[in-house]
Order: C-alpha cells, then structure tokens, then sequence
C-alpha cells in the first residue's frame, strides 16, 4: 500500500492506518475516526464503488467514510457482496490521550463470523465450514457462531472423495469456506463449491493453522480431550476443528467461547441426498425461483419460534436412517394429535419465546443489548409453563425434550428484577437498569432527577435560616449553582456563605453544602451511566454462566417447535402416520403430493397408490403423455418417504415404508451447476452416479433418461440402464418413466419389472388427464393432443395428424435410418454435434456391467474431453 503522494511524508495518523493495515490486507478496513469509520486507498475505492459513497481526497489519499451508528448496515452490503471487513476501534480515550489515539483491530466480520440479527437470515443457519484434507483421510467441520452449533465429520480418502465433500457441503451449504492446500487438489469438489459459491469467501489456510499441537485447550470447551469429544481416530476433522475456532478467535478478538457441544456425525445417520435430488424434490426452495414458497418445507413450517424453524430446514436436510430415531418421533407427533388441546397449549407458549440461540450469541459476545436480555429473560419465564403444558404427552421422545428444558426461574428472575421493563433501544444514553435493583442508582438518581426537589428543600432551609424571604436556588452554566440574596437584604446573609458574583441589584452566593450537592449532580449522570454498565455486565455474566443449560433447552425446545409444527399440518393436511417396516418395501394408499395438492384445489388432486418392494416390484416403468402427472406422482412417492424418515406423518390413507438410505433422482433439464457441460453428459453423469452408488435399500427416480441424443441411443441407453438397475447388481426400487415405449416390452423380459401408465380419457378429439397411475404400459402419446392444448393452431395439429398418419405407415426401423440420416447431416457441417456423436458411439461401446466405479469416472472424464 503506498502514500497518497509517492515521497510525502506520512501523518503519524495515516503512518499508523498503513502499519494496521498491512496485517489485513483482504480485508476492508473500517478506521475509526471520531464518530466515523474512514477508509483509504484502495479500500476507499472499492468501497465507495459498492456502497455509493462519497470518494473524497485528502493529502491525495482517496477516502471515503461512513457514521459509526449506522455501521451495520454497511458492513451487511460489504459481507452480502463478498467482501470482509476489518473494523479498527479507538482503544485509549480521545479525550484522554496525549497525541496519538490508540487503535486496533476488535474485530473481522465475514460472511459466516456475523452476529447481528440483521446480518442473519432468521429460519436458516449460517455455516462457516472448514476442511482439511489429510493423506489417508479427510475431516470436515460446520459450525454457526450465531446459534453456537458445531457439526465434524471425518471419511476416509477415497475415490468418492470429491463427492463426499459435495454431499457435506449440499446438506449444511456453508456461507464461509476455509481449507488447507492439499483440497486444492480435489478438484471437482473444488470447482464445485468455486462455481457454487461464486463470491463467496474461500480461503486457504497455512499448515500451522491446522496444526494440533495445543489441541487440548481447544477440545476443552466442548468437555474433554479430543477422544472424549468424539473425535479418537478422527484427526482430520480435529484439524479442521481447531484451525476453524482458530480463525473464529481470530475474528472475535474477546476470544468468545461459544460453542459447549460438538456433534460429530457417522456415515449413514442420515439419508444421503445429492445436491441434484435435494432440488429436484424442492426440498427447502422450488427450483423455478429458489424460494421457500411452493417447497416442502414451505408445506411443513408452522413452528412458532426461529429455533424451530431452522431446527426443522435441518430435519428435511437430514432425513434419519434409523428407525427406532424415526418411530419415537412418530410417537410423539401422534401423541400430539391426539391431545390437541395440550399441542396448541404448548404452541401458544412457543410463540412467546425468542430466539435463545441468538440471544446467547450475542450474550457471550457481550453485544446484547437490554432488550436482548429481556427477551431472553422474558422467554425463561415462559419455561415452566411450556414444561407443565409438554408433560400432559407422555412419550418416550417428549419425556426427554422435558428433561432437557430447564426452568431457568433464576434468569427470569434477575432479568425482571434488574432490567427496565420497556428498555431503550440505545445503550448510551441510559435507563435500562430498573429503580429499586441498586441502592447506589437509586441514589443517584435521585440526586438527577430530584435535583429540583433538594434545591427546593435547601431554599425553604436557608430562607428559615437566615429570614431572608425572597432567598432563591438557581443554576446558571457559568457559575453553576447558587443563593441569590436581593441588595436589601444583603445584610443579613451569614458568614458560611461566600460571594460568587455580584449583579446590580443582588449577590449570589455559595455554601458548602450547595457545593458537595452541585458535584453531585453533575457527576451523577456520569457515574449512573457507569454504574448501570457495570449491573448490565454483571446480569450478562450471570447469564453467560448458563451458556450450557440455555443451549440444551434452546436445542430442545426447537425440538419440540419441530415436532408440534409435524403435528399442526398432519392435523390440517389429513396427513396419516407411516408405518415403519423391517423389510424393503414402499406401499402407499391415496398418495398425494404435499405441495402440488396446494397448488391445484385438493379436492382435484387425485391420489395414487404405490406398491415396491426387492422382489417382483422393483422396477416400474411408467409411460403417458406429456403433462399427465408422472414426474408429480414419481416425486411424491419420494416426498413421502422423505416426509415418513424426517419423522413426520404422510399425504396418504395408508403407508408401509421400510427405511430407505438414500434417494436418487434423474429430472428433467439440469441448472447452473452443469454450466459448460452439455444436458446429456450431465444427465449422463448423474445416471453413472446412481449406477455406481445405488443399493438395494435406495429409491431411485429416473424421469426420461436418454433424451439428449439420438432416439436410437436414447432407447438403448435407457433400455440399458432399466436392466442394469433390476438386476441384482442393484436391485433398488425405482421409478422410471419414459417417452420410449419400446421399454414396456421389459416387463415380459425381466424380472422386478412392471409396467405402468397414466390414464387418459378421450372423446372425441379432445383429451383429459385423469392423473390417475394405472397398471400396464401404453404406446399412446398424445403429443399432438397436449400441442392443441398448449394452444398451437388447429391448422398445424391437424397437418400433424396427417403426417402421423404417413409415418405410421413406414416402417418403423426405415421411420429411426431416416431421423437418424438427417441428425448426420446436419452433424458434418456441426462440429460440436461430431463431438457429440463420437462420445455416443462410445458410450454406446461400453460395458458397464464390466467397469469398475473407476474406470466409469474415468471413462467420463474422457469423454467430457471429447466435448
Ligand atoms: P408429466 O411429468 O407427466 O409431464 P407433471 O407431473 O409435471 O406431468 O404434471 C403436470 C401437471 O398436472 C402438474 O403441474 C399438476 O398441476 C397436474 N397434476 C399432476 N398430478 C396430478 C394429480 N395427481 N392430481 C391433480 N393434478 C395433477
């Protein structure tokens, strides 16, 4: 960074921003300057540039500068686009201070470091993720400061490295990203999470950041050594762990100790889901607009508390495999429904309670203001009720969340007795300490506020003294307070008081006592503001103590929100309770798809029945037109087996579900991610991925695969795929629908193969979709039909029909060499389109059966170099 003017000499201001600024030099420095925060140079540049401020100059440095009251908001902008920012305090007193005011950096805000409500989205959590890859294994930590959870998980190296990185970063989708050199080289879970996140901070960390020397002062605030905090064997994810509360202390530099519980996760706790498959099934946000409304999670969210809500965008996140986990919470959900007048008891005192999470954020990181505490005094108050209301539902999952729940009398005892009852938003100028907690503040207070009264009292004490009638207490700025004695009475003033002024028509006098009572007055306005500070800090303190029980009971109430909120909408939706069952099998009776049935009227949304399992279900292929409902009814077989292991109940009359451990899809077009790829190589990429990876207790959907390319390759592909799926090489269930009607002949073939289709009704020339899934294929597929209801002329439908007709009549095989003939064409003078008919003729050579899940991925990267 260099001077304003190359050779001038610096300010010792500006020579001491240069030397701060040096040490931070990714980030935006914030200098404060009296009431502002300025920013030179470069920072002022970009700065002025992002937040349309003012660029000025001084000396010839740029400048630009913003109000330190209204900070945050710009700072938010900063952090929103990317930036982070170094804020530089004053840390001896300007007024103090001889020459040169002192400052340092107090703290660094980025992306996954804020704590300020405004910075956070109130339902969802705030991950900063750290991740360090080790030579035989690698270890992965999310942790949000702003409700204080943290998240380890270690997998050992594989070939499916990058894609277990992927799958960690799809569920938690962190906003802050660190990691050591060696993840530089997992290069698709780089490039990955490079165009996932785009501005997002990404930073490398040195080696000695991850280094686990001191290792035990770290794990120490989680309760233990690092094997007893989960982590034996795990040094990967305990590298990662102690570099990422590193940077956190870093950021923070009160050193803040926020987190008390590490959770550390194991394969296979959770359903695993792809990035893909969590939007295909528009999980937490529909694919169209990435909004929440119009998603499941949309569909399930009646919690009352913040808590809650992130607590169940975590459940849908991280659906359970176990199926004991999943009962007890259908136990509770159904004992819930059952004593609806205790549900909505409890929902009345959940809607009373604030954010615990984030209140003891800002708590620990003493930036809770008085209305924070009284929030959070305020919400322990409602505890004992909320507990009294949970233990009318005695099951095994409510008893323990009751258990887990204290009481905390003590907080909202303090609070309500120390803090004002409507405390000002501002700290500075006071009033937020109740009267009657301290003797001393009530004290001084009264020498403020009932100033008047004691001038009062000592004018009636002196006027009966003296004798003098007209005697007077005043103030004046100058002189401060005084007796005012007229000319004539100036006689009779006593001894004890001495002369201040003289006016022309009267002396004003001081005594010793007005003196001590003028001291006080003035100081007492600097020493109340002191000492409620001083009580401020010690309420907090008091509450930091419980950091434990109040984040156990903020965990467990947010539990509960959840499990109230399955409650509500299973009551409101007619939902039904799954049953869980041993063996592999997916039966539903009248189901229907949670989100679609709010979009068309439910009445009109017809429901479908399901029945898979490992033997001679395995497979259906489900043919139809266009528009009839298959990709609907596909993903609500998936919706509802998702809903049935996140523990709610499911839009059905009846389910039979044995636990499924993950769930693949294949839908329609791909999105951003596949940016420079082609549609068939990503449709292509996923299907390698579920053939690789699909077992025989996962669901997989497959809705028109093969479309990208020629019909020929098409059928094959898709033919090909169908049997590898049923085969016992995976034997999964799956849902496959298709345009290709050439697969309805499977059935007879293989195996686990059944066919399905969509009935339709006609009469006459017009069509109507039934929705209705009925058994047996059908070769009809109505395009002309839906072309007329999409609104296309009936001249062009009805010029289409005949040309159907003509076709019809070749034969087929001549009808494919023709369509095939013309793709070459065009294909020669199209060299892109050469590129792509060589990767399909290669992929058409292959053998999957014979490749290993390596030589497949090997394969692919190949043939993406074709392209
Ligand atoms: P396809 O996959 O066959 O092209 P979709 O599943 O996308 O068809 O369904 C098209 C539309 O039909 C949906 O947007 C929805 O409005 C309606 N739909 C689908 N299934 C049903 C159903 N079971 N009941 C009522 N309407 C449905």
């Amino acid at each position: 960074l260099k001077a304003g003017n190359s050779g001038e000499k610096l300010t010792p201001m500006m020579q001491q921003y240069v030397e701060i600024k040096a040490n931070y030099k990714d980030y935006i420095l914030f200098y404060r300057l009296g009431d502002f925060y300025e920013m030179f140079n470069e920072d002022a540049m970009v700065a002025s540039k992002e937040l349309e401020l003012t660029l000025t100059s001084r000396a010839g440095t740029p400048m630009c500068g913003v109000p330190h009251h209204s900070a945050e908001g710009y700072i938010k902008k900063l952090i929103d686009k990317g930036f982070k920012v170094a804020i530089c305090e004053q840390t001896t007193d300007p007024a103090l201070s001889k020459g040169l005011v002192e400052r340092d950096i107090v703290r660094l805000v980025s992306a996954g470091t804020v704590i300020e409500a405004s910075m956070l989205e109130d339902g969802s959590n705030n991950y900063i993720s750290c991740i360090y890859v080790g030579e035989n294994g690698t270890g992965m930590v999310f942790a949000d400061i702003s409700t204080g959870e943290v998240h380890a998980v270690e997998k050992a190296n594989s070939k499916k490295t990058d894609e277990d990185i992927i799958a960690q970063f799809s569920q938690y989708t962190p906003v802050e990203l660190l990691f050591n050199a060696e993840f530089l080289n997992r290069k698709q879970a780089y490039t990955f999470i490079r165009n996932r996140y785009g501005k997002c901070s990404a930073e490398q960390l040195s080696d000695e950041d991850f280094s686990i020397d001191d290792v035990s002062e770290i794990t120490a605030q989680f309760g233990g050594t690092a094997d007893e905090i989960g982590l034996a064997g795990k040094d990967n994810a305990l590298r990662a762990l102690c570099a990422l509360l590193r940077y956190l202390y870093k950021a923070q530099r009160s050193g803040a100790k926020r987190f008390v519980k590490l959770n550390v996760h194991s394969s296979g706790e959770f359903m695993q889901l792809g990035l893909a498959t969590r939007r295909n099934l528009e999980l937490t946000s529909t694919m169209r607009s990435g909004e929440k409304k119009g998603s499941l999670l949309w569909v399930l969210d009646k919690t009352d508390t913040s808590m809650g809500r992130r607590k169940l965008r975590q459940c849908i996140e991280q659906p359970l495999t176990d199926t004991a986990a999943i009962i007890r919470r259908h136990d509770a959900v159904e004992a819930l429904i059952n004593n609806s007048a205790a549900l909505y008891d409890i929902k009345t005192d959940l809607a009373k309670v604030y954010d615990l999470e984030r209140l003891m954020t800002r708590i620990i990181y003493k930036a809770a203001n008085a209305k924070d505490v009284k929030a959070l005094g305020a919400t322990c108050r409602i505890l004992p009720q909320l507990k009294s209301d949970l233990s009318q539902i005695s099951t095994q999952l409510t008893r323990s969340l009751d258990k887990k729940i204290s009481p905390l009398d003590d907080i909202a005892d303090l609070v309500e007795r120390a803090i004002a009852d409507e405390p000002p938003a501002l700290m500075k100028d006071g009033g937020y300490i109740k009267n009657g907690f301290n003797e001393e503040l009530d004290r001084l207070r009264n020498i403020t506020g009932g100033g008047k009264d004691l001038l009062a009292q000592i004018e009636q004490q002196e006027k009966e003294a003296t004798g003098i009638k007209n005697l007077r207490v005043g103030y004046n700025r100058v002189f401060g307070y005084y007796i005012e004695v007229s000319k004539g009475n100036v006689s009779m003033v006593p001894d004890r008081y001495v002369r201040k002024q003289t006016l022309t028509n009267g002396e004003r006098y001081i005594t010793d006592e007005l003196k001590k009572i003028e001291n006080e007055i003035l100081g007492a306005n600097d020493k109340i503001l002191a000492l409620e500070a001083a009580i401020f800090a010690e309420v907090r303190e008091f509450i930091a103590r419980r950091l434990d029980l109040i984040q156990q009971t903020a965990e467990s109430v947010a539990a509960l929100d959840v499990l109230c909120s399955y409650a509500v909408v299973s009551i409101e939706n007619n939902y039904c309770r799954p049953m869980m069952a041993n063996d592999s099998v997916i039966e539903i009776k009248d189901g229907r798809h949670p989100v679609v049935e709010k979009m068309v009227n439910e009445i009109l949304f017809t429901p479908n029945d399901v029945y898979l399992d490992v033997k001679s279900n395995r497979l259906m292929i489900i043919t139809g037109p266009n528009m009839s409902g298959k990709s609907t009814f596909m993903r609500q077989v998936a919706v509802i087996v998702l809903m049935a292991q996140i523990g709610c109940f499911v839009p059905a009359s009846y389910a039979r579900l044995g636990v499924v451990d993950r769930i693949f899809t294949r839908v329609g077009a791909s999105d951003d991610l596949s940016a420079g790829q082609s549609t068939f190589m990503v449709e292509m990429t996923e299907v390698a991925t579920i053939l690789n990876e699909a077992t025989k207790n996962s669901l997989v959907i497959l809705d028109e695969i093969g479309r990208g390319t020629s019909t020929y390759d098409g059928v094959s592909i898709a033919k090909a795929v169908a049997e590898y799926i049923s085969s016992k090489a995976i034997g999964c269930k799956t849902l496959f629908a298709t345009h290709y009607h050439e697969l309805i002949s499977l059935e007879n073939e293989l195996d686990g193969v059944r066919n399905y289709s969509v009935k339709v009704k006609r009469s006459g020339e017009d069509i109507k979709f039934l929705h209705k899934i009925v058994e047996g294929g059908t070769d009809d597929s109505y395009g002309i039909e839906v072309a007329r209801l999409a609104g296309l002329p009936k001249k062009v439908t009805d010029r289409a029909k005949q040309l159907l007709a003509e076709l019809e009549k070749a034969p087929k095989i001549q009808r494919e060499l023709e369509l095939r003939a013309e793709e070459e064409s065009e294909s020669q003078i199209d060299f892109e389109a050469t590129g792509r008919q060589n990767v399909i003729a290669e992929i058409k050579n292959l053998d999957l059966d014979d490749m290993t899940p390596r030589e497949a991925y090997a394969k692919l990267e190949e043939l993406k170099a074709m392209l």
